[in-house]
């Protein structure tokens, strides 16, 4: 018994030549890696070697740990190193081929099982041959076996029996085995190109690996504990990197001449219109954006403001002075559906001003796209309203004075500054309905001014929020059922779209569809999902706006904006799988006219935990306060919900539990830039260098000059 001694995977070293840059090698230079098996990585979004080096292993299997034959732990993985005594072919069945080795060490024997796998028993001609192999061994019919077993002879480097293997999220087409060796084969053939981005200075005070190091650890450790540093070592290296970005966006963008606006009548006019007064909150944040647009400096400002407290007015506002400077404005929306009502809304309060206003969104036609493009870059038009149809890279305004992007978290922190302009750099805002904490807000908005809305408009009811669990089910259809009969509206939500998707307890809008139209039959009931086309969801939507359909069943594509004012129901099925900040954004779906309306939420799992997790909406109304006491139940990933962890796309590190290094790295960062803002210092030349690189392949622009 013992830990196989001394092997190295890596003693091999490439001579001469200058360092490659690794996101810049496509994955097809890797040995064995052709076109086709490079459209297969592509679905796990390697598409360059650095991508590959960072695609680290989910957890890893100990098989380092030789045990001899006599030892061998039932029905537990086991690797064991002996010799082939004897191989057999049996054919139980004309189609079945069953392959069985007899394999030895000193203390026993045990059996290798495969099946049809003609080839398999070719690979022992040579009974000479020692051979690491792992599996799970089981006994049956007075015989040790390992069926399928992962086996590789001894001495040659080694990537899966007999060393601490990785174990990696795969896709169709790769197998563990397959992806290892191709790991392997990159790690050799490409470790002298890896660099420490990273100052040396850091990696002694954070007690990190070295880059060379740190890949290979994380990807074939030689202890366990090894492949701890090599994360921290990664995480780190991405997060350094990405604060360092985020601070040179952020002073490029203000040291740049902003556009100077001046005041227009036009807003006094747009004001005295309005049927409501602007709340003291707003006419606050008003006043801040407006000193960024009447100044010089370039803005680049978050406006964050609870659902339902009156962003889109403030934007109507700053796009109504933009353009009555003679700038063109933009207001960009995660979804088409919501591109569409800000449109509508627009048309609506700007009628009068005598702007040309434009919808720009994927579903329109090329013809129609096309005409908007061209106003926009002739000029003719002065507002557009879109999605990411707005960011493409066909996309250019004459001169574009400000940017307001709705809903941030759903578009990058880099897609934010692509909008691209002939001739002036506009100011950019931010509008969040979604509260953060502030380590977080740093980091997903570390580059932006702040400004917050943290009341209201007045007279807004409160909407009652119930807690229910599955078998009450009736009870929320009775519920619903008085108050469409009253002419209001209602929300049904759950997390899946088919019942195929196959979890237990989770109800699919497939099912509740038929539950809800037998329960229902003398009104509409429609549906609405994410994978629809934009098309039919827009008709699905105004159907419901102009309550043509009476209960709306959907995913939550109809989280985010959307305003039904007679709609006065939401509840929430299997709320439980849903972070509280988006469950809080669906609540603010109801309660935006001016009849009493409820949440109900249906708690489906029965865990406890869940309930009391849950039961934080029924004792507030308040974003911000359901923040502060989720937060501290559960830490952020819970609160922000699974959907949106990719939000900040990562590769390795997890801002919602990388918390502690998301501080450190930002702390590096001021301090780097404090020291040397241009980056001049040979020690932050690799730095720099990928810095640089990394910008223009996200902005698909030069933005640092
Ligand atoms: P948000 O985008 O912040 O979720 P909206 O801008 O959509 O909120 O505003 C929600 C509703 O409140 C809209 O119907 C809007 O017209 C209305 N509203 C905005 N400001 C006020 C105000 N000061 N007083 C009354 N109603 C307001
Ligand atoms: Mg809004």
């Amino acid at each position: 018994m013992g830990r196989t001694a001394g092997i190295s995977l890596f003693n091999f070293s490439r001579i001469g030549d200058a360092v490659r840059n690794l996101n810049e090698i496509p994955l097809t230079e890797v040995k064995g890696i052709g076109e086709k098996k490079a459209e297969i990585f592509k679905k796990l979004n390697i598409q360059t070697v650095e991508d590959l080096f960072l695609h680290i292993p989910r957890e890893y299997e100990d098989r380092s740990f030789v045990v001899k034959i006599e030892d061998i732990a039932l029905f537990k993985r086991n690797t064991i190193r002996g010799r082939v005594k004897r191989v057999t072919e049996l054919r139980p069945k004309p189609k079945m081929l069953i392959t069985k080795a007899l394999f030895s060490d000193e203390t026993g024997s045990i059996m290798l099982i495969w099946y049809n796998q003609p080839y398999m028993k070719n690979n022992f001609r040579d009974l000479s041959k020692e051979y690491l192999v792992s599996g799970p061994v089981s006994f049956s019919y007075g015989e040790l076996k390992i069926e399928n077993p992962e086996m590789e002879p001894c001495g040659k480097e080694m990537v899966s029996a007999g060393i601490i293997a990785p174990i990696y999220d795969l896709t169709k087409g790769l197998t563990q085995k397959s992806l290892r060796k191709t790991m392997h084969d990159a790690i050799k053939e490409y470790q002298e190109d890896l660099e420490n981005f990273i100052p040396e200075e850091l990696i002694q005070k954070y007690q990190l690996y070295d880059k060379k190091k740190a890949i290979r650890e994380i990807h074939f450790p030689e202890k366990q504990d090894n492949a701890v540093v090599a994360r921290e070592t990664l995480i780190f290296e991405e997060l350094l990197l990405f604060q360092i970005s985020i601070y040179l966006l952020r002073e490029n963008i203000q040291k740049r001449d902003g556009i100077l606006f001046h005041a227009v009548p036009e807003e006094e006019i747009f004001l005295g219109n309005l049927p409501f007064a602007l709340t003291d909150s707003q006419k606050r944040v008003l006043q801040e954006i407006k000193e960024d647009l009447y100044s010089e400096k370039r803005m680049n400002r978050l406006l964050q403001g609870d659902v339902g407290s009156g962003k889109t007015v403030i934007a109507m506002i700053l796009l109504l002075i933009c353009a009555k400077n003679g700038y063109q404005g933009a207001l960009m929306a995660p979804t088409e559906i919501l591109a569409k009502q800000h449109y509508d809304n627009f048309i609506k309060y700007l009628d009068g001003f005598s702007l040309e206003i434009r919808l720009l969104v994927g579903s329109m036609s090329a013809k129609e796209k096309n005409e908007v493009k061209k106003g926009l870059l002739d000029g003719s038009v002065d507002l557009v309203i879109g999605t990411h149809a707005l960011i493409q890279n066909d996309v250019e305004m004459k001169a574009c004075g400000l940017v307001v992007t709705d809903e941030q978290h759903r578009f990058g922190v880099f897609q934010r500054y692509r909008l691209s302009s002939k001739e002036s750099k506009p100011d950019i805002l931010v509008m969040s309905a979604t509260p953060i904490p502030r380590t977080l807000a740093l980091t997903m908005y570390g580059d932006l001014d702040i400004s917050t809305i943290d009341t209201l408009p007045p007279g807004r009811q409160t909407i009652d929020t119930y807690l229910v669990s599955r078998n009450q089910i009736d009870r929320v259809f009775r519920f619903i059922e008085k108050n469409v009969a009253l002419g209001r509206q209602a929300y049904l939500v759950c997390p899946l779209i088919l019942d195929s998707e196959n979890l237990e307890n989770v109800i699919s809008v497939e099912t509740l569809l038929q539950e809800v139209k037998r329960a229902f039959r003398n009104y509409q009931v429609g549906f609405l999902h994410g994978k629809m086309k934009a098309d039919e969801k827009n008709q699905i939507m105004e159907a419901f706006q102009q309550n043509k359909i009476q209960i709306l069943l959907s995913t939550t594509v109809i989280e985010v904006g959307i305003d039904v004012p007679n709609a006065t129901v939401m509840a929430v099925f299997n709320a439980e799988r849903f972070g509280l900040a988006q469950l809080h954004q669906l609540r603010g779906r109801v309660g935006r006219g001016s009849h009493k309306s409820a949440c109900i939420l249906v708690e489906g799992s029965g865990n406890q935990d869940s309930v009391e997790r849950l039961k934080i909406l029924t004792m507030t109304n308040n974003g911000l306060k359901v923040a502060e006491m989720d937060l501290e139940r559960r830490g952020p990933g819970e609160f922000l919900g699974h959907r949106q962890h990719g939000l900040m796309e990562f590769k390795v590190a997890d801002m919602m539990k990388n918390t502690d290094f998301l501080i450190s790295t930002r702390k590096e960062a001021e301090y780097i830039l404090k020291e040397d803002p241009p980056l001049k210092k040979p020690k932050y030349k690799k730095m720099k260098e990928y810095v640089f690189r990394k910008y223009r392949q996200m902005l698909g622009k030069e933005l640092l000059s």
